[in-house]
């Protein structure tokens, strides 16, 4: 059964005017190598730890800045949530189809309550706790091509015409401000969309940025906005010493022009610098390790790295599975084919490595989670293979091979094929990006011994089921079975309204 909300009634939760308080028993293990009897032992002790959550309920008026408003995810975002603000219909050869969010964790996904007379009662994921709804965003944001969104939308080939027909008269006035283009960072082949450009220093783009951000903030009149980066793939950035490897250093290239800064590390330290949330939707390290320093040192939110839309969604869900049951696979090959404006710059070595870099560590933590699988430091084969085709434009196509070795000495291969529009699976991950990160705002928390409250770490691990690389704080483990990543996150927000973590037991069954 489905029902739209609920309260919850405990002496662990208190709804006050502005916010829910919340207590919450955390139950952890702590575990120590000790020397008992003459022989070292692995000794695990359960303990619980008292935490209190925090969450302002203040929805705020959301502003979304997308950098890459004009390509086919930032047109096809903004798109879609004006379909679903105005409740449009369009004729497809099939039916009449209604705008929706599919797709969206927290707009079209459930969470378990209970159960009520013996029936299993779930609600909308989004009535945990009070979020922004998408269809009152404002959307702004830069591009590099100073292509109107109806225009960009019509480029992208993504949505049914009847659709576009009907958009294209809220979409025609919206055009992106100047970018920051640096053709040293992509490829050579997105020269002749450059027509929309900030000119000046590195130090001047970061504060015509800051300065953007203000206005629109102002003239929109939001509240509260959220930067998101949905621009072409960059290469990798150098990170040198003296240059960008501390915060100091980077503060300091940045006053010299210093050439390594790329793009989006400029954008990403406009944003710290004006507390404004910062996501990376792209496979680069926008996060060298000193812009991570300089969010930490400002605690401004930050999280990445690119959306874990397709392929890689089936991985950490697959290799999970197979680890998870025992079985070793031992030789894992992806190949995609794609051929909108992503693919065509993504041609370019340089910024393919950075893709490759973001798929490849995906599957590590199931790897090294199985000891009696895996020697120490042993690894499947992982190969990535991608490749620009024109005529299949948005429509991507993964195909993958999944090897692996099952009862004595047996082998089992998996063949797995997607052809799906790629914008239409990252625009809903985008929006859950942008929501949650605004969320993740508005929690306190402190544990028992903690003497205040404060906001959670800078670096957001919360978002980590909708990204590929998950960005964590240094020292932190990397999770990217996506199960773990949708209970911590559904847990945490429970945490919120006092509610246990969903365990799975059902006792009340056995
Ligand atoms: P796209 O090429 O259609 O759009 C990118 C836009 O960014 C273009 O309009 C381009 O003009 C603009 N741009 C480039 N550099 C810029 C800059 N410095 N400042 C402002 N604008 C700039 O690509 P897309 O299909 O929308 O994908 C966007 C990004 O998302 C890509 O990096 C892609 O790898 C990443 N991504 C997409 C998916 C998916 O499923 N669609 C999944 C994971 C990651």
């Amino acid at each position: 059964m489905f029902i739209e909300s609920f309260k919850v009634e405990s002496s662990n939760v208190k709804y006050g005017e502005h916010e829910i308080e919340s207590v919450y028993h955390y139950n952890t293990t702590e575990l120590v190598h000790e020397n008992r009897d003459g022989s070292y032992q692995w000794v695990v002790k359960p303990k619980t730890v008292k935490y209190h959550f925090k969450t302002d309920t203040r929805i705020p008026k959301l502003g979304v800045m997308l950098v890459g408003w004009g390509g086919n995810n930032g047109s096809t975002l903004t798109a879609g949530v004006i379909a679903n603000r105005e409740g449009i219909s369009w004729a497809t050869k099939d039916k009449v189809q209604r705008a929706n969010y599919f797709g969206s964790l927290t707009q079209a996904s459930t969470i378990r309550v209970g159960s009520f007379n013996g029936e299993e009662i779930y609600a909308p994921f989004k009535s945990l706790l009070p979020m922004v709804n998408p269809d009152d965003i404002v959307f702004g944001g830069w591009d590099i091509s100073n292509m109107n969104l109806a225009d960009a939308m019509a480029r992208a080939k993504v949505l049914d015409i009847d659709l576009q027909k009907q958009l294209r008269p809220y979409m025609e006035s919206m055009v992106p401000l100047a970018g920051i283009y640096d053709p040293d960072f992509i490829a050579a082949n997105q020269g002749s969309r450059a027509n929309n450009v900030i000119k000046g220093t590195k130090k001047e783009q970061v504060q015509q940025i800051i300065k953007d951000i203000r206005e629109f903030k102002e003239k929109m009149k939001v509240d509260k906005v959220v930067v998101l980066w949905t621009a072409n793939t960059e290469r990798y950035s150098n990170v040198l010493v003296g240059v960008n490897d501390t915060m100091d250093n980077l503060l300091a290239s940045l006053e010299k022009n210093q050439a390594e800064i790329s793009p989006s590390t400029l954008y990403a330290i406009a944003c710290v610098l004006e507390n404004v949330p910062f996501i990376n939707g792209s496979p680069q390290n926008t996060f060298v390790p000193s812009l991570i320093d300089l969010a930490i040192q400002k605690n401004s939110l930050i999280g990445g790295d690119d959306f874990k839309s397709g392929q890689t969604k089936m991985k950490s869900v697959l290799v999970d599975f197979l680890v998870g049951a025992g079985i070793k696979p031992t030789s894992i090959v992806s190949y995609n084919h794609l051929g909108n404006n992503d693919g065509m710059n993504l041609s370019a070595p340089q910024t393919f490595r950075s893709k490759e870099i973001s798929k490849s560590s995906v599957v590590d933590d199931m790897v090294s989670s199985n000891g009696i699988l895996y020697e120490p430091g042993e690894h499947p084969d992982h190969v990535i293979v991608i490749k620009y085709v024109p005529y299949v434009g948005d429509s991507k196509r993964a195909m993958d091979e999944y090897t692996s070795e099952i009862f004595m000495g047996g082998r089992s291969t998996i063949v797995l094929h997607n052809t799906c529009e790629d914008s239409l699976l990252a625009a809903p991950i985008i929006l859950d990006l942008v929501l949650l990160a605004e969320l993740s705002t508005r929690i306190q928390l402190k544990a028992e011994e903690e003497g205040k409250f404060h906001s959670f770490h800078p670096v957001a691990t919360i978002l980590s089921y909708l990204t590929k690389a998950p960005l964590v704080p240094p020292g932190t483990p990397v999770v990217n079975a996506l199960s773990k990543q949708r209970a911590m996150l559904e847990n945490i927000l429970r945490a919120c309204i006092g509610l246990a973590p969903e365990n799975n037991m059902m006792l009340e069954h056995k």
